[in-house]
């Protein structure tokens, strides 16, 4: 069971990092989104989250996810804050519609038949859901993600789907110690952005950084971190 103080404790110790990190790159920590990786942890742990001024969550595996954020929902009290959730794993075509329904945020987009899917499938009565395309950054054949150059025609063909608003990009990069290793990785994705947005994209979302690689995420650029293991201790 994740104690409020602790969370508290980790909350505060993961935004002095984003802090840091910003200023060392004249950056302002406001531009950096963080979103807490809540996969393997129980809805219990959300809730301590949420209470903590947490209001962002990613998750994993659509079959743990739902009941989960069933358990958030219903444990809300009138004037608490709501929730956002971001599907931050895999996406396989038989998962796109729970995933359309129920998350405001879809970060691992790498074809363009799921894009069509969960533009087919998003409720009419929803907000546009949020899309971050994966990028392959580092030749591990583990990692999902379109290659580089392949990217501008997929980026162009989710832009023209109703129902989605195409936000930005996303990798895994290889786990790497050396921060400047960690960085070579991560700048390979922010000068994509760069230069997608050069030519008209209109990308405002660099989905990157995890808890090994928080810091050269921020000074490479990231507007949204998602981070599990220094939030949340370790995944049950
Ligand atoms: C688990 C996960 C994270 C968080 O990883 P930590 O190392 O625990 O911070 C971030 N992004 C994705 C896609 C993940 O699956």
């Amino acid at each position: 069971m994740l104690a409020a103080d602790r969370f508290a404790a980790n909350l505060a110790r993961v935004r002095a990092r984003i802090h840091a990190a910003a200023q060392a790159a004249g950056r302002n920590e406001q531009q950096v989104t963080l979103v807490g990786a809540s996969k393997g942890q129980p809805a219990a742990a959300v809730a301590v989250a949420l209470a903590a001024g947490l209001g962002h969550f990613g998750e994993n595996y659509v079959q743990d996810a739902l009941p989960k954020m069933a358990e958030v929902a219903q444990g809300l009290v009138a004037g608490s804050a709501v929730p956002t959730w971001h599907f931050i794993g895999a996406l396989q075509a038989n998962k796109t519609r729970a995933v359309a329904e129920n998350f405001a945020w879809v970060h691992a987009v790498d074809r363009l038949h799921i894009a069509q899917r969960l533009a087919q499938q998003r409720p009419f009565h929803a907000p546009p859901l949020n899309v971050c395309v994966q990028v392959h950054v580092g030749g591990e054949a583990s990692k999902g993600g379109v290659e580089a150059a392949a990217l501008p025609g997929l980026l162009a063909a989710i832009a023209a789907l109703p129902r989605l608003q195409l936000r930005g990009l996303m990798c895994l990069p290889p786990p790497e110690h050396d921060p400047q290793r960690q960085r070579y990785w991560l700048r390979q994705l922010r000068e994509l952005f760069e230069s997608v947005n050069a030519a008209g994209a209109g990308l405002d979302t660099l989905s990157m950084g995890m808890s090994a690689d928080l810091e050269a995420a921020v000074q490479e650029g990231a507007t949204l971190v998602r981070i599990g293991t220094d939030l949340f201790g370790p995944r049950g």
